[in-house]
């Protein structure tokens, strides 16, 4: 095999993760995706291969979560699957369902075949739900797929964070990116857009429901479409970007108990 040098690099990514479903059976208060907030949405196994194949033709990524929403509500979840695995060959990228668990016992048995033969791990979000998950961890044995609690090994309760958005937007955006904890960890991937953080990804949701414009320009992301070089990723992920002004980071309080969300717009602002 022989090098073709005149073949693009790509960019490398060590983790991002994506929606196939927008919305979700639970609607946590504080959900860092707006998802109490969103219409429901079943991304199609056609739109998601057509962006995949694009993206993994500019970068690499070493892991990617499936998401939503609850990406097990989605009717074609096996196909969908089966699309990220021939795009991001196993052992190159590890592909990981994050789920709140609600539907898991329920999943058939092609499911879990599914999930062992393209390799993709399951991650537990645990909710205070009172959810005996022992079919799940039986049915993982017996498939083979790593099945684990998320954030916790020893499965304590998630606790949520909320995110205090400026809605005046006059935060300093360059003091806010310097002390963001999500960059570098909640990149996402949406319709094409590659966003540095799940906030400004998925803002569309907040925005609609409470008739705001916290605007995002064409700087706030990079559009998969349009790269003419990968130097422009890295610039993009290096730096802050406008949307950065909306964010008081410093405003962010952790650890809050689950609650199901009134949509109350003093969940996500301050
Ligand atoms: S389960 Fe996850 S995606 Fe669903 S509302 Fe709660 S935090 Fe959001
Ligand atoms: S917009 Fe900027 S400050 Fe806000 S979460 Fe994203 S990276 Fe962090």
């Amino acid at each position: 095999m022989s090098l073709n040098p005149f073949k693009r690099k790509k960019f490398f990514l060590n983790y991002f993760c994506t929606s196939i479903v927008s919305h979700c059976n639970l609607n946590c208060r504080y959900c860092d995706h707006f998802v109490p907030l969103a219409k429901e949405r079943y991304f199609s196994v056609e739109e998601l291969s057509k962006h995949f194949k694009k993206l993994s033709s500019e970068i690499e990524v070493s892991s990617i979560g499936i998401m939503g929403g609850e990406p097990l509500l989605h009717p074609n979840i096996k196909e969908i699957l089966k699309m990220f695995r021939n795009i991001f060959p196993y052992p190159r990228t590890n592909l990981a369902i994050y789920t709140n668990g609600i539907k898991l016992n329920s999943m058939g048995e092609d499911f879990w075949e599914c999930c062992n033969k393209n390799k993709i791990h399951i991650f537990i979000s645990k909710f205070p739900l009172n959810i005996d998950f022992s079919q799940s961890f039986k049915n993982a044995k017996k498939y083979n797929v790593i099945v684990r609690y998320y954030g916790a090994k020893t499965g304590e309760y998630k606790t949520m964070y909320k995110m205090a958005l400026d809605l005046s937007g006059s935060q300093n955006y360059e003091e806010m990116h310097k002390v963001c904890w999500q960059k570098g960890f909640c990149t996402y991937f949406q319709d094409g857009r590659l966003y540095k953080c799940t906030t400004v990804g998925n803002i569309q949701n907040f925005n609609t429901y409470f008739n705001k414009n916290l605007e995002v320009t064409t700087e706030d992301y990079i559009d998969i479409y349009k790269i003419k070089n990968i130097k422009k990723i890295k610039q993009y992920f290096d730096n802050p970007i406008p949307f950065c002004k909306y964010c008081n980071i410093p405003a962010q309080v952790d650890k809050l108990p689950f609650e199901i969300s009134k949509r109350n717009i003093n969940d996500w602002s301050y």
